[in-house]
């Protein structure tokens, strides 16, 4: 896993900007992994770096986050 997740807000940003999941006015354009909820940036509290230049997001949501921790645990 790659640390993606401990970046400051500001390099998240700019990072979503690079990768082209960010509008205009600040909205990432990808939807929460577990929920399939839209997020904004300060929700993202994980994100998972996939195959082929997919970005995955986990939302706040303590539900999204227990199974995206769960899931890391089992693949372990
Ligand atoms: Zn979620």
């Amino acid at each position: 896993m790659k640390d993606i997740n401990l970046m400051l807000d500001t390099d998240l940003v700019k990072f979503l900007k690079r990768k082209k999941l960010l509008n205009s006015k600040n909205e990432v354009l990808i939807k929460c992994k577990y929920c399939d909820t839209s997020v904004t940036v300060d929700q993202i509290q994980f994100m998972i770096p996939g195959d082929n230049n997919i970005i995955q997001v986990v939302c706040s949501n303590p539900i999204c986050i227990n199974e995206f921790l769960n899931v890391g645990r089992t693949k372990c």
